[in-house]
């Protein structure tokens, strides 16, 4: 059996890939716009036209209505949804963890998403919310794994409907994980990884890294995973670095309800806006107050928010095969202050994100204190072990006339620290750094040069403060090599 999911392109743990299903292959990473079958703000025909590849709907919404039941029953969900490419449906979990108890049973809707057609058909997973109780998160999620497995005995492997997995385990990293091991050792198609909108919604973008990372640390990496309920394009390129490939966008129509105006920065109330910032169809063709008191006002707004979607989701795509995603995230991440924090937590991950990263891409940029933690830093540090120097070296930030008089020339960059001359212009060291480093950036640098001079005792280091530095770990640095200030010699 061929493989569904192929990755063409990598950058962090983010990845370009082709994804494959009985109504076509889409381009990964990419949003399925969700389709109410009651309510249809755009028809799903349309979505072609915004750069959607793939819709979502609910299928227990369509079982409970006879008239759409019996129709997708008889002509399909292609057919009742009027849309030819990939459609993937949901089971209900989500009534499940809003009203509690839903009229269907896992084995009913597993054979209603066949008989209808669906492409991609979840099972009745528990959706266990953030921060319950640990003995609630560990039964819902006996139950939902129980349940997965039967779906899994119920619908062949490649026949028609893949079927997906979705990893649950509420705010329990340990449990995510565990709970992606057992999925995995079952072969699902697709992962989608659950109950992660209440995170969002408050959000708690650090505890979403974790729940995304511990994740992914169970799964096969090379299987396609959905980040379940995520919509809002702020957020795209730090999941996608951590590994996401496909969202489903409600927020386009939910937010569209409450005037509210979706940006890759943040959302506005469209009263507050006196200029439309974006150059879609919509905001082209309509002042702010034009938008405000158009009769249509709510549709118009789905336009627009579904337009900056797909082109975040595009730029994402673009810095992946340029290879500068990470420059990317921590541009989106400085849009908001849990964002940031967001962002410092997918850092403290980079020994993981290191292990993924490719060995060399476009010339990193450093944007930050936080660029400090890349993982291109610590493959470096990692690495120090590597480099045996014997007799003098001179460790410096620019060329020296004095250069000549050492057995060893070593550049000195933040935030790497120290390394042979030879390396210049390779990756990541030929990096765009700011000519004074931060403190944090610094400190790393200087970590780095420590720990190299301490790896070869019998040289004899001397170290110039060519560079703008001040540094408290300067003093320990003069305790292992000759520091020495330009201006004194
Ligand atoms: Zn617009």
């Amino acid at each position: 059996m061929t493989s569904i999911f192929e990755i063409t392109h990598k950058d962090a743990a983010g990845r370009i890939g082709k994804l494959t299903t009985a109504h076509g292959v889409v381009e990964t990473p990419t949003v399925m716009p969700v389709i109410n079958p009651n309510i249809q703000v755009i028809k799903p025909s349309e979505m072609y036209d915004f750069g959607a590849q793939m819709i979502i709907t609910n299928s227990y919404i369509i079982s409970r209505r006879d008239e759409l039941r019996e129709t997708a029953l008889r002509d399909g969900l292609h057919s009742l949804l009027d849309f030819d490419g990939p459609i993937m449906t949901d089971s209900g979990s989500f009534q499940l963890s809003v009203y509690g108890d839903i009229e269907v049973t896992n084995q009913q809707i597993i054979e209603f998403q066949q008989a209808i057609g669906s492409d991609i058909g979840v099972p009745l997973d528990i959706p266990t919310p953030p921060d319950v109780p640990r003995g609630r998160a560990e039964s819902e999620l006996e139950t939902t794994l129980e349940r997965l497995k039967d779906a899994r005995r119920m619908v062949d492997a490649g026949n028609g409907m893949l079927l997906a997995g979705p990893v649950q385990g509420s705010t329990y990293t340990d449990l995510r994980r565990r709970s992606a091991i057992s999925l995995s050792e079952h072969k699902f198609d697709v992962y989608p990884l659950g109950a992660v909108v209440p995170l969002m919604e408050s959000y708690r973008y650090a505890d979403l890294v974790d729940v995304i990372v511990s994740s992914k640390k169970g799964l096969d990496p090379t299987a396609p995973v959905h980040l379940f309920g995520a919509g809002h394009p702020m957020m795209f390129a730090l999941a996608v670095a951590l590994g996401c490939d496909l969202f489903d966008s409600a927020a386009y129509a939910l937010y569209a309800k409450d005037h509210r105006y979706i940006t890759v920065l943040g959302t506005y109330h469209l009263d507050d806006l006196h200029y439309l910032p974006c150059s879609c169809p919509i905001c082209m063709s309509h002042t702010a107050q034009q938008l405000q008191q158009a009769d249509n006002c709510k549709e118009l707004l789905a336009r627009h928010n579904l337009y900056v979607t797909f082109e975040e989701m595009r730029r994402v795509k673009q810095a992946i095969r340029e290879g500068n995603l990470l420059e990317l995230v921590e541009q989106r991440c400085r849009a908001h202050p849990r964002m940031l924090e967001g962002l410092k937590r997918m850092y403290t991950h980079s020994e993981w994100l290191e292990q993924h990263d490719p060995a060399s891409k476009s010339t990193f940029f450093y944007c930050g204190p936080e660029s400090a933690d890349r993982p291109e830093v610590l493959r470096f540090s990692k690495r120090l072990e590597r480099f045996t120097i014997t007799g003098s070296a001179i460790i410096r930030s620019t060329p020296s006339k004095r250069d000549q008089d050492y057995d060893n020339i070593l550049t000195f960059k933040s935030p790497f620290g120290s390394y042979p001359v030879e390396l210049l212009e390779v990756y990541p060291f030929n990096a765009e750094v700011p000519r004074t480093p931060d403190h944090r950036s610094l400190t790393r640098a200087l970590e780095n040069t420590i720990r190299l001079i301490e790896l070869n005792p019998d040289a004899e280091f001397t170290f110039v403060c060519d560079g703008d530095i001040d540094h408290p770990l300067l003093e320990e640095l003069s305790r292992l090599a000759t520091v020495e200030h330009p201006d004194t010699t």
